[in-house]
């Protein structure tokens, strides 16, 4: 490793991220800037991996056509299980979404959705700790969500449109699930301070949310949408139109990604350069 404008470097290294699809991740464009911006020699791709081809994705990382990988969905389970060492968070969220390759070919899988999260309201000034959090949503993202309000110690209620599998994420992480109904709704929203939208809606659907109509936000709400296609979702308008902060779903890839690229490269970027690849992506949205 060397140092180079204060920026720790190290030589060529290739990474990609797999999922299916993957046509439209925005993580190639963040490498490539990261890249670009800390003069790094790596190379970033997007590799389209379905669900059979996934273990002949995992031998060729073994093999050295990466130094590591992004994974995405449906493969953030079956990457924890593929890795050799499982990093502590990744057990706890009990998803894979970074592989990293040592020398040998051995494996580690990490999950670095919970940095994403965390860090990216703290960015703007916003603690779980002690905070009365409404997750929306049960999947990957919102395994991470719970986790991270776990560590924290935030008062957790989780609403899915499909109950049950709230009520199994309850379960395993702590917290309350409840139908994701206006009525049901309406008065724990009065009572939350940060509402965090984990789920699949809203996504390509600008006029789609997973808040069912007639939920009314609040100014005292912090509101942090995952979906970042479109930028400004309809959860995050109603926001902004309510008074209440708000997040978009870029924060929490930027700093996800931030933490890959330490994970790979052991390079820790500069101060200021999440605000200005949060910009770099938001204007290609
Ligand atoms: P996932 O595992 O497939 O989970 C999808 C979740 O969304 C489930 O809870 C599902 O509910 C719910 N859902 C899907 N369509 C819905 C709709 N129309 N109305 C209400 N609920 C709906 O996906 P994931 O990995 O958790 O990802 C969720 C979202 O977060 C995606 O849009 C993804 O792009 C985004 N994400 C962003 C980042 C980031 O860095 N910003 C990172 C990871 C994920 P059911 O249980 O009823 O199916």
């Amino acid at each position: 490793m060397r140092v180079v404008g204060g920026v720790k470097r190290l030589a060529v290294s290739r990474f990609a991220v797999v999922g299916d699809p993957v046509a439209h991740s925005a993580s190639p464009r963040l490498f490539q800037w990261l890249a670009q911006r800390l003069d790094l020699d790596l190379s970033y791709e997007a590799r389209r991996v379905s669900v059979v081809d996934f273990p002949s994705a995992v031998a060729e990382l073994r093999a050295g056509r990466w130094s590591g990988v992004s994974v995405t969905l449906p493969h953030k389970l079956a990457a924890l299980e593929a890795a050799d060492v499982r990093d502590p968070t990744a057990l706890e969220v009990g998803a894979a979404n970074c592989l990293v390759r040592a020398p040998d070919g051995q494996l580690t899988a990490h999950n670095t959705d919970l940095e994403g999260i965390t860090r990216a309201l703290e960015h703007h000034g916003v603690g779980l700790g002690g905070a009365r959090v409404l997750l929306l949503g049960a999947g990957g993202a919102a395994r991470a969500a719970a986790a991270a309000a776990r560590r924290s110690g935030a008062q957790l209620v989780i609403a899915n449109r499909t109950f049950m599998h709230g009520q199994a994420l309850a379960e395993a992480f702590g917290g309350w699930a409840v139908p994701l109904e206006t009525d049901t709704l309406a008065p724990i929203l009065r009572e939350t301070d940060i509402l965090l939208q984990a789920t699949a809606a809203g996504l390509d659907a600008a006029e789609e949310s997973a808040l069912p109509r007639g939920c009314v936000l609040h100014p005292g709400l912090t509101v942090m949408d995952m979906v970042y296609r479109p930028l400004w979702t309809r959860t995050l308008r109603e926001a902004r139109a309510s008074g209440a902060r708000s997040v978009d779903g870029l924060w929490m890839l930027v700093f996800q990604g931030l933490a890959q690229l330490r994970l790979w490269t052991q390079v820790e970027a500069p101060p200021g350069t999440a605000d200005a690849l949060h910009s770099h992506l938001a204007e290609g949205q």
